[in-house]
């Protein structure tokens, strides 16, 4: 890719997009817990129970949590007996993570610094692929999807949440208002961080429809493509099968 991609409301190069990220993440990764809640008034608890419950991991299933970050998503799943490989291009956010992990003394996880764009994996080894709060800050999303799709099963389940904006005037135009002039503020004061935080509101709203994502799910290859909104369309779970 050469031509410039959107970081934030900022036009960079797909290079320095990646690297800035990298920048947000490794600024926010020992606040990052916290500021969730603050953001989110708690709800991204709720939100990933929910998840959790559509993507029914199972006993004996391995599972890859990309972009998994300090390791929410995962530890949920592990707690159903799957095995979780939590992997994130991030290493800041994983090391939270695995203290995390440590101190609640979940076993069933593994820790990978990966790219989603270019996994190290092999072909067809994933029961399921699981992707939270984190596609709509990848550079390159259709080389994250073709690899999801490339890494998982037959019969394997990919299953991501994301934010979503949408013409509906409901909640979510209520939230982006909220969360456009808040959340940096809420940054500022909690992690001295206002640049950070106004990346990530800025990345929600241009994070693609849930009708164009669900596509571009199923141009990477996915059957029964679905997108199932919640709370007036604030958040949707986006899901598709490999066969
Ligand atoms: N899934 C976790 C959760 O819901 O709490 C973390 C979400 S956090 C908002 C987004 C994560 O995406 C960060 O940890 C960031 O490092 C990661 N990320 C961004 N670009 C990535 C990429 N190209 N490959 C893998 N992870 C990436």
């Amino acid at each position: 890719m050469s031509e410039k991609v959107n970081f934030g409301d900022e036009l960079v190069s797909p290079e320095e997009k990646t690297r800035r990220v990298g920048q947000v993440f490794s600024s926010v990764a020992r606040r990052y817990d916290v500021m969730n809640d603050l953001m989110s008034g708690g709800m991204h608890r709720l939100w990933k129970d929910r998840f959790v419950n559509r993507v029914k991991p199972r006993a004996g299933e391995d599972i890859l949590d990309m972009a998994g970050g300090t390791g929410d998503v995962a530890f949920r799943m592990a707690r159903r007996g799957a095995h979780v490989t939590v992997s994130d291009i991030n290493a800041d956010m994983l090391t939270v993570g695995e203290q995390r992990a440590k101190a609640k003394q979940l076993a069933g996880l593994t820790w990978k610094v990966e790219n989603a764009e270019k996994l190290n994996f092999d072909d067809a080894i994933f029961d399921g692929y699981t992707i939270v709060f984190g596609i709509r800050n990848v550079t390159d999303i259709p080389a994250a999807l073709r690899e999801a799709h490339r890494v998982l099963v037959r019969g394997g389940r990919f299953f991501c949440m994301e934010f979503s904006s949408s013409d509906w005037p409901g909640f979510s135009n209520l939230y982006d208002a909220w969360a456009s002039k808040m959340i940096p503020r809420i940054g500022k004061a909690v992690a001295d961080d206002e640049e950070s935080y106004r990346y990530l509101v800025e990345s929600i709203r241009r994070f693609p429809r849930p009708d164009a994502f669900r596509k571009m799910v199923a141009d990477a290859g996915f059957v029964r493509a679905n997108a199932e909104p919640m709370l007036g369309g604030l958040v949707t779970i986006h899901s598709g099968w490999k066969i």
